[in-house]
């Protein structure tokens, strides 16, 4: 890698924390923050770099250097955890702290590491020394970077289906869309990185408030299943606005919070995120635009092409993904399916509780809460008596004066409400029965539906109730499917997300519904 065709000068690195006041030095740190470049009062750019090493890490120490420079390409481009190494770095006292800046002769070196594991060094010139003892410092600095938690994390969140409310993260993706919201305060940017949102995304609804939106229509073709809206504000919206369909962006500290709703009139039926880059550049908040080579959107490219292959050869939108345990409703990855109605429009949760039954709905819902829990067969299900439409639960004792027979090892009961009418033989035999009961919400308002028998049935993908009773590989399935549906762990937006459909009926004294053509994505 020796591009020098000068006599190789030798460097020599010291631990940070050893550093001293008015001297110039060469070190080597990882990135623990930074602020993308900025333009001075004057005519230089200035970008703000914190790094670390070993030694500063252990003191709870950190080293702030002040990089300044013409053009903003000069500087370096660096993420967290970067592996930096500064070449003449003058350091002074600055209230009370040392503090790095760039002086006469200072140049930079920024080692990431791709997805493929090869090490990727950018320097400041082209004729920068690289020897093994750059080599063994990376090597270290790689160590340290995996050994600290707060390196790590930064790489946890890479698209949008690993999206969770109120993270901040760095977000690579291409531009389809653009528009002004709001002149020098908001920037709406449509993008896309292939993958799906794991919940749903607030959209601007670009066309109902007549913005004027800047498109890539081929690129658009391909993307609509995808696009999801970003918006920038106040210091960010003029380089937003220098942004074209088709580039590859990068968001620096991009904030997924829960979309506030300015009117609760009319709510959502469900709760969405949002994608938000708010104002400031704390933390190197801001966006860079990534050219066609950079390393960084390999993977991006590839997923991107490969999708666009499959729309063009099957001139349809893939909605449904083959392999994906989720099936999707407008881009919302949901754990069950529907059967039929899928052209039926989506009600809201307002709508369903303000209607006059019977009605029918399809619904977006989080499972609250279910009952009976999957503890033992015996509370699981129930008993039924199709005559006289008798409904008890097995753990019934009540049962056990009537009549029962035993059938393939299971046993079977008499209607003990029917019995008490005849003096004949001829008692009906109750039939087992999945009797749920589940507590569905779209974040503001709840329904409490019932699932039973054939719809019950239908929901655990045609798992009958013997075969729930004798064989526990089913059992388990259907143990399966609850936890897919309901966890009772996390906070009610973290619950997955179920496509279904609600029918009400009038019951003895209240509104009632049932769960119906509803069934677990397989
Ligand atoms: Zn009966």
């Amino acid at each position: 890698m020796e591009k020098s065709k000068f006599k190789t000068r030798t460097y020599s690195y010291n631990s940070l924390i050893t550093l001293k006041p008015n001297t110039v030095v060469d070190v080597y740190g990882i990135v623990k923050f930074h602020k993308l470049p900025f333009k001075t009062k004057g005519t230089d750019y200035l970008m703000i770099v914190t790094i670390v090493d070993e030694s500063l890490i252990q003191a709870d120490e950190k080293l702030k250097c002040l990089l300044f420079a013409h053009g903003e390409e000069s500087l370096p481009q660096v993420k967290i955890g970067s592996i930096v190494r500064f070449h003449r770095l003058r350091v002074n006292l600055h209230s009370g702290e040392l503090q790095g800046s760039s002086g006469k002769g200072f140049s930079w070196l920024v080692v990431d590491s791709r997805s493929d594991g090869c090490l990727v060094p950018k320097a400041s010139s082209l004729n920068y020394t690289f020897t093994d003892v750059d080599r063994k410092m990376i090597e270290r600095l790689f160590c340290v970077k995996q050994q600290n938690q707060e390196f790590r994390c930064q790489d946890l969140v890479k698209s949008l289906e690993q999206l969770k409310e109120g993270i901040y993260f760095d977000f690579v993706c291409q531009v389809v869309a653009v528009s002004v919201v709001e002149e020098g305060v908001c920037f709406l940017i449509q993008v896309w990185d292939g993958t799906r949102p794991s919940c749903p995304l607030f959209t601007v609804e670009a066309a109902e408030r007549n913005l004027i939106m800047q498109t890539d229509m081929e690129l658009r073709k391909v993307a609509k299943d995808w696009l999801v809206d970003v918006c920038v504000f106040d210091d960010h919206f003029q380089k937003a606005a220098t942004i074209k369909p088709g580039m590859f962006i990068k968001f620096f500290n991009l904030h997924c919070p829960k979309h506030k709703t300015p009117d609760l009139v009319n709510p959502p039926a469900y709760e969405e995120l949002e994608l938000v880059l708010h104002r400031g550049t704390s933390y190197g908040r801001g966006i860079k635009i990534l050219s066609g080579t950079d390393p960084e959107i390999d993977n991006l490219k590839k997923r991107l092409e490969e999708l666009t292959k499959k729309v063009e050869r099957t001139h349809t939108s893939l909605t449904d993904p083959k392999g994906s345990p989720y099936k999707t409703v407008k881009g919302i990855k949901v754990k069950t399916v529907i059967q039929g109605h899928q052209s039926v429009k989506l009600s809201h949760f307002c709508d369903v509780k303000n209607a006059t039954a019977p009605m029918k709905f399809r619904l977006l819902a989080r499972v609250m809460d279910y009952s009976p829990k999957l503890s033992s067969v015996s509370d699981f299900l129930s008993l039924f008596c199709l005559q006289c439409h008798y409904l008890t639960p097995i753990n019934n004792y009540n049962l056990e004066p009537s009549t029962f027979q035993i059938k393939d090892g299971v046993e079977y009961y008499r209607c003990p409400h029917c019995a008490k009418k005849t003096n004949s033989n001829d008692i009906p035999v109750m039939e087992y029965i999945f009797l749920m009961k589940f507590i569905l919400t779209d974040g503001v308002y709840y329904i409490i539906a019932n699932l039973w028998r054939d719809e019950a049935v239908k929901f655990f993908n045609n798992i009958t109730p013997l075969e729930f009773i004798s064989d526990a590989e089913a059992m388990n399935k259907v143990r399966g499917y609850l936890e897919r549906i309901h966890s009772s762990e996390g906070s009610s937006q973290n619950l997955p997300m179920m496509e279904c459909c609600v029918k009400s009926f009038t019951g003895h004294n209240s509104v009632c519904y049932e769960i119906f053509d509803t069934l677990i994505a397989a």
